[in-house]
Parts: C-alpha cells; sequence; structure tokens
C-alpha cells in the first residue's frame, strides 16, 4: 500500500496503491510515559520522531514506517487515537506516488512546545492554505481546528473545551 521514498525534505512515505477514505495506513509504535522521554539525554531523544499521543504519553523514533511521514498543513491522512493504539487513517482517497502526509499541529498543544520548543518549524509544504509555520493546535484557524474535530483525528487533550489552555 505505501513505501518510503527519498524526496527533496530527506524521505518521506508514498501511496503505492490506491488507498481509500477511511483505510489504516500504519501503526505508531514504541509508546513510553513522559517520564521516560524526559529520561532520556536530549540528544538521543531523536525529538523529530517524537509524538505526542497523551497529556503526559509520546511514541519515539521506532525505526517502523511511523517515522517517515512527513508533515503538510493540507493533509490527505491523520491520526487516530482508540485507547493505547494509535494510527494514521486516510482522511481522503490517496492515489498512487501520493505523498502520504498529516498535519503535526494535530498533536501539540502549548506545553508540548514550551517543552520541546524545536516541534515549532518552518512549514515548506507548498499547500494554498500553508500556515507557514507549525505551531501548537491552538494556533490553527478555528475552521480547520473544527474539521479535524469532525474528522476525529484529535487526541483527546485537544478535543472539546480542552483546545483552550
Ligand atoms: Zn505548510
Amino acid at each position: 500500500m505505501i513505501e518510503v521514498q527519498e524526496n527533496k525534505y530527506g524521505k518521506g512515505v508514498y501511496a503505492v496503491t490506491h488507498i481509500s477514505t477511511g483505510t489504516h495506513i500504519a501503526p505508531w509504535c514504541n509508546y513510553v510515559s513522559e517520564e521516560e522521554l524526559l529520561s532520556i539525554p536530549k540528544d538521543k531523544r531523536n525529538i523529530d520522531h517524537v509524538t505526542k499521543i497523551a497529556s503526559h504519553r509520546y511514541t519515539l523514533k521506532s525505526e517502523k514506517v511511523d517515522d517517515y511521514f512527513n508533515h503538510s498543513c493540507d493533509p490527505n491522512s491523520g491520526l487516530c487515537f482508540d485507547g493505547e493504539n494509535v494510527f494514521l487513517v486516510a482522511i481522503r482517497d490517496i492515489v498512487p506516488n501520493e505523498e502520504v502526509v498529516w498535519d503535526y499541529s494535530t498533536t501539540i498543544d502549548k506545553r508540548a512546545i514550551e517543552m520541546f520548543p524545536e516541534w515549532k518549524m518552518v512549514c515548506g509544504c507548498g499547500a494554498a492554505n500553508c500556515r507557514k509555520i507549525v505551531d501548537s493546535f491552538d494556533t490553527l484557524p478555528e475552521k480547520v481546528r473544527a474539521q479535524y474535530a469532525k474528522l476525529g483525528i484529535l487526541p483527546e487533550f485537544l478535543r472539546d473545551g480542552s483546545i483552550v489552555q
């Protein structure tokens, strides 16, 4: 269904076959507590590959395909959260050779930016609605936040009333 390919950013994940909306694309692996994450020396955390999946839970670099999905401000996939199971799901149909991308801001709250300022990154995804900076979820336009909430691709700590922090 997918494969890792080289691209101008380094590596990315591309569709090999047609992927229909709602398809589970890949699981997120290597769960740790916040305490465990912070106990890893900064230079060994591979923070670019760390995803915040709950208030005090993260996934680390896994050496699996979940390490290679890039960000887009106009994503074709998003993370679904079913208890401890976190997986990437197609939020629209994806055609062969299209890069599979998700919006990193859907897992970043203000506290995460304070803890890991390097997560705030410049974006050159090229989408018409590119925000230029990948920042915390609360900085997204209200319409986009509502759209993501409706798609069911937000972790619990970013749902409903918890948006305003
Ligand atoms: Zn962008």
